[in-house]
């Protein structure tokens, strides 16, 4: 079952505790496009610049990403510049380019408008939506991504394209802007209001939780000892989540649960190494080992 990703594919800048890259390649759908692509074929909608070079689409080949949807325009690729404090928990943006995005139109190769499981990566709101019009039936899933840089400046434009999405995906801190309001819990009640039925709070290295009318439901961070950048780990999770899902054809509440489990897993190979270097390697078994650990680590008995 195919799965549609819209989002930004990048150059990005990076600094952190353990060093500096100044040109990697980044974007929220490369991240999850190869991150889902471990489940299940993925369809990708973006746009490069002429300065996206055949070595960088080369992250694409051999792996079920289809980037028929991947337009190429005369002009420079979106670029991204953030630094990292300390703890990695906090990172400032230094720079935002949209380049050939801020004239993007989105059209959708026939094949892809039959998809049934869609992620609205972080990019304009008005270009998700665009995409999602373009999906011909309702998707069984959709769900949708999106930044602080989005929520300030084109929040109307976000609730528009909310009202259309059942999962919002993002992580503490954009869940507090978003719904002005501390508590998560009390925050997803809010959400509920403008149309995603189900909420799933990324929170780096405190895990990530999933509120929806039934309940709650948490998974932990994988306890790793020496992460280096968490770039991309939010858009990783977004596609360990949404493959898993797309893979087993499910979106029962026990399939949800697992797909968080899956989501960490693959934001907790992100953060191992710079940029998309960690992915870039990564084996299938590895994936699943590092599931079973999981399970094991949540294990207990009362
Ligand atoms: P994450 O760390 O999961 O939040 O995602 C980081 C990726 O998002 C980077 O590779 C950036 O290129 C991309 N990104 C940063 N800011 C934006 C933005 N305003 N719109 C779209 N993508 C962005």
């Amino acid at each position: 079952m195919s799965l549609l990703v819209v989002g930004s594919v990048a150059f990005d800048a990076l600094e952190s505790p353990y060093g500096k890259v100044e040109r990697t390649l980044g974007g929220a759908a490369t991240y999850f496009a190869v991150a889902a692509s471990f489940f299940t074929p993925v369809n990708l909608v973006g746009i490069v610049g002429d300065d996206f070079t055949k070595a960088d689409a080369a992250i694409f080949r051999g792996r079920r990403v289809d980037t028929e949807g991947l337009e190429r325009a005369t002009g420079k690729t979106f670029f991204w510049a953030g630094r990292y404090s300390e703890n990695l928990n906090e990172r400032v943006t230094l720079a935002t380019e949209l380049n050939v995005f801020a004239d993007f139109k989105p059209k959708l190769p026939e094949k892809y408008k039959r998809s049934k499981y869609v992620f609205l990566a972080n990019i304009a709101p008005d270009l998700q939506h665009s995409v999602l019009k373009q999906v011909s039936a309702r998707p069984k899933l959709a769900a949708l991504d999106t930044m602080n840089y989005w929520i300030e400046r084109n929040n109307a434009d976000l609730r528009e394209t909310l009202r259309h999405v059942d999962i919002l995906m993002i992580n503490d801190s954009e869940t507090r802007e978003l719904s002005s309001e501390h508590n998560l819990l009390r925050a997803a009640k809010h959400i509920f209001k403008m149309g995603p039925t189900t909420l799933v709070v990324k929170r780096g290295e405190y895990g990530a939780m999933m509120v929806d009318k039934k309940g709650v439901f948490c998974v932990p961070a994988f306890p790793l000892e020496e992460p280096h950048d968490p770039t991309g780990a939010g858009d990783s999770f977004a596609g360990g989540f949404m493959g898993y899902l797309a893979g087993v054809k499910s979106t029962t509440d026990a399939a949800l649960r697992r797909a968080m489990v899956y989501g960490s897993v693959m934001g907790s190979f992100t953060v191992e190494k710079f940029g998309m270097d960690r992915l870039r390697n990564l084996k299938r078994p590895e994936i699943h080992a590092r599931a079973r650990h999981f399970s094991k680590l949540t294990q207990f008995k009362l």
